[in-house]
Formats: structure tokens, sequence, C-alpha cells
């Protein structure tokens, strides 16, 4: 009889399948709580053509299909938890169309969201979604979370800047929404519902994208606080003021005790709540908004830092984008979640986060988009220790208990993928609910598209 993997390569040639064993392919950016599947196969398509016979084959023979983009996702969304096949989209890698004077591009899925944005870059033109791990992931993966990113606060999240997809949908057919054009109401919006879908609708295969010219300068500002008090404050203030930040960040002291040494410059002693904003546009217009940023973050502030050249504005993101690594590495793992509240209860949701590791025993921190309430409120773990990591998963059903309390959501950005299974529940109605499993039983009705992921 003849395996999962050797009946794929009759679809794919010997290149274009890997042994379900390869390691590389079985985990995401969860590993460090502990989450590792097990597969039949990888498979790895060159081509749309490739993804359908892929989708077709594994349909005929009830074998779930596990899409995956760069495996940064925080959800164990790309995790073969549920055996199967792992269908990496990293040979589709090609730019299909590019017209930089009409602000859009056509990518297929395996492209990098830092390659994308380079492009744009190199041509006057700006790709807004900056999810942090850009240099792995890929644009599939980020339209099938809808990631966002810090500067999601002015620019949206990833769906806001796909006008058009191409995907493969079960048993095995490829469906084309949208292109590149800029408005489209003809029919019901599956492009909407395939963006955030987590591979459980369909596989995406291609991408039309909408760009803007570039902003003359990005000028950011940054004020230290002694306390969550008055940094929340401070943000509200933002809002208040009228001030459209491209990007709003906060850090609380948990964030800062892990991330805060390697601050470029440092930090001054005694600060425990940290506010990154920035201000873009010509650079007129960045400089006096970073100016009146300044003026409204600086009221209660115990520093201000304001980088100046474009070295040391590159400097501050990197060590942004480098905070959830820093805290991982206190313990060697996180437990970190991605709950998003209303703007005014930030601070509760900061503090609820710490009151509730200390009731765990487990060290927390958050951190995250302010501007959108978006916390990644994390309990550090050390992954080898299962009654920690026990623990922590406790800590996060009350994280999400929390969010739904406060009127948010249990997921901002990241998606519900395996670690918040059933978790829907707690935030929709038994009708919502309902309808959500037949939107999933219209599109998937064999359940083979990610089965357990975004339910
Ligand atoms: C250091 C770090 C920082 C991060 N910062 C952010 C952040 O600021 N904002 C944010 O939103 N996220 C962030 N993330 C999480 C992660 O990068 C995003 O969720 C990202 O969008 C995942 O993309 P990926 O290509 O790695 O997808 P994967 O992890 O491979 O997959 C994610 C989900 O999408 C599905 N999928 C992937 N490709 C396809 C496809 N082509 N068709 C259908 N389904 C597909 C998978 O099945 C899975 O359910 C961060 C992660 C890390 C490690």
């Amino acid at each position: 009889m003849r395996t999962v993997a050797g009946e794929l390569e009759r679809v794919l040639g010997a290149g274009g399948v890997l042994s379900g064993e390869t390691a590389p392919y079985l985990s995401d950016a969860t590993e460090g709580r502990g989450l590792r599947g097990r597969a039949d196969a990888v498979a790895l398509p060159a081509s749309t053509e490739e993804v359908a016979s892929v989708v077709a084959w594994c349909y005929e023979h009830d074998v779930p299909i596990v899409p995956r983009g760069g495996g940064t996702g925080f959800t164990a969304g790309a995790v073969p938890l549920a055996g199967g096949i792992v269908l990496s989209l990293e040979r589709l890698n090609a730019v299909r169309a590019f017209d930089p004077l009409l602000w859009r591009i056509c990518v297929e899925a395996g492209v990098r969201t830092a390659d994308v944005r380079r492009l744009a870059r190199e041509n006057g033109l700006l790709f807004p979604p900056d999810p942090g791990a850009a240099e792995q992931s890929q644009i599939g993966g980020n339209i099938a979370t809808n990631a966002g990113g810090p500067h999601a606060f002015k620019y949206g999240v990833t769906g806001a800047w796909v006008t058009g997809l191409e995907a493969v949908v079960p048993p095995g057919e490829v469906v084309a929404v949208g292109g590149p054009i800029r408005k489209d109401v003809a029919g019901y919006d599956l492009r909407g519902l395939l963006v955030g879908s987590e591979g459980t609708l369909g596989v995406i295969t291609a991408a039309w994208l909408r760009l803007l010219p570039a902003p003359e300068a990005f000028l950011p500002v940054v004020a230290a606080y002694e306390g969550v008090t008055a940094g929340c404050a401070a943000i509200e203030r933002v809002l208040g003021n009228g001030l459209q930040a491209a990007a709003l960040e906060y850090l609380d002291a948990g964030a800062l005790a892990a991330a805060g040494a390697a601050f470029p410059g440092g930090l001054p002693a005694g600060v425990r709540f940290l506010v990154v904003a920035e201000a873009d546009g010509s650079a007129g217009e960045a400089a006096r908004l970073r100016d009146e940023l300044a003026a409204v973050l600086g009221e209660e502030a115990l520093e201000l830092v304001v980088p100046r050249t474009p070295a040391e504005v590159a400097e501050l993101w990197r060590w942004r984008d480098g905070v959830s690594i820093a805290v991982s590495a206190q313990r060697g793992g996180k437990v970190s979640e991605d709950i998003v509240v209303p703007l005014d209860r930030l601070r509760e949701a900061v503090e609820e986060t710490v009151a509730i590791g200390d009731r765990h025993g487990l060290e927390a921190c958050s951190w995250g988009h302010a501007g959108d309430g978006n916390l990644h409120a994390t309990f550090l773990v050390d992954p080898r220790d299962e009654m920690e990591l026990e623990r922590a998963e406790r800590a996060a059903g009350e994280l999400f208990e929390l969010a739904v309390r406060l009127e948010g959501s249990v997921s901002g950005e990241h998606g519900l993928g395996w670690v918040k299974r059933g978790r829907l529940a707690l935030q929709w109605s038994p009708a919502g609910v309902e309808l959500h499993a037949r939107i999933k039983q219209a599109f998937d009705p064999k359940n083979l598209l990610n089965p357990g992921k975004k339910t």
C-alpha cells in the first residue's frame, strides 16, 4: 500500500513532497508552550494548479490539510495537531504584477511580508501592515490571520489592503474574488470571509494588494511613566486631542524588565510604563504632529526620548520588534494572548493581567498596540515544566473571560487557531457561533481544512 507521501509524489513529483517527520513543519511560534504536531507528509506545491491537485486528492481520500505560511503564528494554526498533511505555500513566491504608478501589486501567497514592504518602499510606496515577524511571515499567512502590527492604529489590519484573492476551496476548485479594483460590492463579501479564516475555508494562493504613496517622514516619540495609570491617561489624551498618530504602542513594567535594558540609549530609573508613538506624513506635517504628541505625552512623563536620525528611528523599531523575543527569553517560553479591550478599559486589562498571573503563581506582563486597545497579555513559563504550562493555560482562560467582561475580544490579531478553540462561544451568542459553523460547512463540508482550528 502506498503512503500519503507516496501518493502526493504522483501529484507533485518527488521534489514537491517531504516526509511528515520534517521537524520545521510541525510547530510554529507556540513551540515555547509545548505544541508540536504530527503529519503524514509535507506538500510543497509550486503553482495554484498544484495546490488545487493536492486539495482534490486530500478531499477524495479524507486527509486533513493544514495550510502553512511562514510558521510564525501564535495560535498553533499551522501546526498539524489533528494529523493529515501540511501544505506549505513557500514555493508560490512570485510577484505576478506590480503597477507602482497605480499603487497596486499582485503577489503569490508565499511571498514574505518584508519583501512586499521592501518592493513597495523601493518604488516610493508603502504597504502599511507591519506584523513583527515580517522577515519570516508570508502574505498568505498575514491574510489568513488578518494580521495587525504597530501601524494598524492608523492604517488598519492586513485585510484593509487586500482588494482581491485567489484561493483553492474544497473539493479542489480555484476561485478568484475581487482583483486590481478598489471597489466591489457585487456579491457577498467572500474576500472578507477568506481574510482571517486561518486556513479553515480555503488555501489562499495569491492576492491583489493596495499600496499608498510612502509618507516622507516617520518621526517617533517615546514617553516614560512611573506607572500604568499615568501611561494610560496619556494614551487617552492623544485621542482626546485629536492627534492621529500612525502608531501608539505601550510596554508595562514586566515587559520593560525583559526588554528595557536594550532600549536604545537606555531608560531612566523608575520607569514602569512606556509609550511609543509615531507621527508620519510630509516632513512638515510629521514634525508638527510629533511635537504635538510630545507635548501631550510629556504632561506626566518622567522623560521623553525623541529619535532624530533615520538610523535612530530604525533602531527604535528594531528594539520594539524584539520585545516578544526578549520576553520569551526570560524563562524560555511564554503563553501570550492578544486580547482586545475598549481603549478606556486598557488600564484595567494591563493591571488585571498581572493580577491573574499572581493568582496562578506566574510572572506576567503585557505590551502591545495601545491605540487599538490590543494587549499581548503574557505569562512567562519554562516550557519543560508541565505543571507551570497547565497553570498558564488556566490563567489564559481567565484572560479571555476578562476580555469579554471588559466588552472586548479574545483575539485582536493572532486569531483563534488551536490555542483559543472553543473561545468564540465566550464572546458570541449561540446563534452567531452556529452561523460561523454553517459558513465553515458551506466551504468545507468534510471538515478537512485545518480541522479543530478557529472554532
Ligand atoms: C516575533 C513575532 C512577532 C509578531 N508580531 C505580530 C504582530 O505585530 N501582529 C500580528 O498580527 N502578528 C504577529 N505575529 C504573529 C504572526 O507573525 C502572524 O500571525 C502572521 O500573520 C502569521 O503568518 P505566517 O505566514 O507565519 O503564517 P503561519 O503561522 O504559517 O499560519 C498562520 C495561520 O494561517 C494559515 N495560513 C497560512 N498561510 C495560508 C494560506 N496561504 N492560505 C490559507 N491559510 C493559510 C495557517 O493554516 C494558520 O492557521 C508575530 C509573531 C512573532 C513570532
